[in-house]
Order: C-alpha cells, then sequence, then structure tokens
C-alpha cells in the first residue's frame, strides 16, 4: 500500500530533534510520498536539507503563504520566481486568502494569490490553496482566474458541500486532513457524496493532528488515521482508497 501525504511541513523546527524516527515510522506504514508546502523564503534552506536526506521520497513545492504575505511581498514573489527559474518544483503553494489572522493584507494577498496563479500556469504546474475564513474572496480569484490550465488542490476543505462543487467546477481537487476526525469537522457529513477520484490524503504537519491526537503535534504518520475515518465514509477498503488518492496524487503533480 502506498499512501500519500499531500501536504505536511516536515521541515518545520517541530521535527528538529526527531526527523528521522518520524520519517521511518511514517514510511514503516506504507506512507512514502510527501509533498512539501512552502511558507517564504526563511524555509528554502530547511525544505531543500529535508529534499537532500529523502530524495526519493520528498516533492517541494514553492509559493508565498498568505498569512507571510506582509510589507515584503514583492521581494518574496521575486524568491519564488527565481526558485522556479532555477530548479524543478512540483506545485505552487501553500497559496490563496487567509483573513482569520489578519483581515488588513487582504488586497496584497489577493494580489499575491493571483500573481502566484499566474506563476503556476506559466510553468503547467498545480497550485495548492490555503483558504481560511475566505471562502468568498478565493472563488473570486478562482473565477478571474479559471480555465484548463488552472488546477490543483483545495488544502485543509473545511467547506460545506456546495463549496466542495464549486471546488472542484474550478479543476480543484479537495485535500481531506484531520478535520475529518473532528467530532464538530462537518465534513465527514457529506464527504461520501463526493467521488474519491476528487479527493487526496494530507495531514498538514505538525498542525491539525487527527483524532485520537487532537490538539498533539502532528505528523506524517497520522495521515493512516484520515485514511481509515475516510474508509469508513466512503465504506470502502483502505488499501483501495489509498490507491485512488495514490492515483490522484500522481494525476495532480505529474509525480
Ligand atoms: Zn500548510
Amino acid at each position: 500500500m502506498i499512501i500519500t501525504d499531500t501536504h505536511a511541513h516536515l521541515y518545520s523546527e517541530e521535527f528538529d530533534d526527531d526527523r528521522e524516527a518520524m520519517m521511518q515510522r511514517a514510511m514503516d506504514a506504507g506512507v512514502s510520498r510527501f509533498f512539501i508546502p512552502a511558507i517564504d523564503s526563511t524555509y528554502t534552506q530547511a525544505m531543500f536539507n529535508l529534499e537532500r536526506a529523502y530524495p526519493d521520497h520528498i516533492y517541494l513545492m514553492t509559493g508565498l503563504h498568505p498569512t507571510h504575505v506582509k510589507a515584503n511581498y514583492e521581494e518574496e514573489l521575486q524568491h519564488v520566481e527565481n526558485n522556479l527559474a532555477e530548479r524543478k518544483f512540483y506545485a505552487i503553494g501553500e497559496i490563496g486568502i487567509d483573513l482569520y489572522w489578519d483581515k488588513s493584507t487582504l488586497e496584497i494577498q489577493q494580489k499575491a494569490f493571483k500573481h502566484q496563479i499566474q506563476l503556476a500556469k506559466k510553468y503547467k504546474l498545480p497550485i495548492v490553496i490555503h483558504c481560511r475564513d475566505a471562502f468568498d474572496e478565493v472563488f473570486d480569484v478562482l473565477e478571474s482566474e479559471k480555465g484548463e490550465d488552472l488546477f490543483g488542490i483545495f488544502h485543509c476543505f473545511t467547506g460545506t458541500l456546495e463549496q466542495a462543487k464549486k471546488a472542484l467546477s474550478y479543476n480543484m481537487k479537495l485535500g481531506i486532513g484531520g478535520v475529518v476526525t473532528f467530532k464538530n469537522g462537518k465534513i465527514d457529513q457529506f464527504i461520501n457524496q463526493i467521488d474519491p477520484k476528487h479527493i487526496v490524503l494530507e495531514t498538514d504537519a505538525p498542525y491539525l493532528a487527527p483524532v485520537p491526537f487532537r490538539g498533539k503535534r502532528n505528523e506524517s504518520l497520522y495521515v493512516v488515521n484520515v485514511l481509515e475515518k475516510l474508509s469508513d465514509l466512503y465504506n470502502m477498503s483502505t488499501e483501495e482508497l489509498a490507491a485512488i488518492t495514490t492515483k490522484n496524487s500522481e494525476d495532480i503533480f505529474n509525480a
């Protein structure tokens, strides 16, 4: 069984003390493909180090996270462009809009999101969207950029069935993580109405650990808990759902 964690910040300092053991635990359980979203330029070196340690398993993205869109965002976007010109990345992410932490930067978040979508189109890459308290704003940008060349993942999808269908209409897959195991996470109520060909698995490690680890540090091994929960909801074996979601990840990332 090959399980794919499509979203994990495994370069985070949270793993500095036990990264090797953490990676081994995941791989022993069949989690052997890790897609690594960027945050900003300060993490780039740590991402390259992670890739060097696990070259057959780690797939890097580049991008500027919406909560890190600040006064210096133009320099940060230039860093993303330089990265893309220099070497291979598998997606532009995570990018999007976050109005939970800071509403005052909405305008520059919109600009940065749109600009990075255009970069993704130029390099024929998927986008990985971060959306928090900002569905309308994210959909507005996607509407203005929609087309065959726009595709990717709605990471940590936590919306309604209607919003899920809308995301799919823009060629997005739904990234399903720990929230599906939460008692009041809501998406467990309707996710089985979405064809599993539209979903991928993720942890968002070190954040958003699934039950029974909720509130603790998350790690890629726990994507198995997400897989098990989804297998129940879809009434499908974990083997079958792992195969479908890994295939979906291969299609999106072309890797
Ligand atoms: Zn993330």
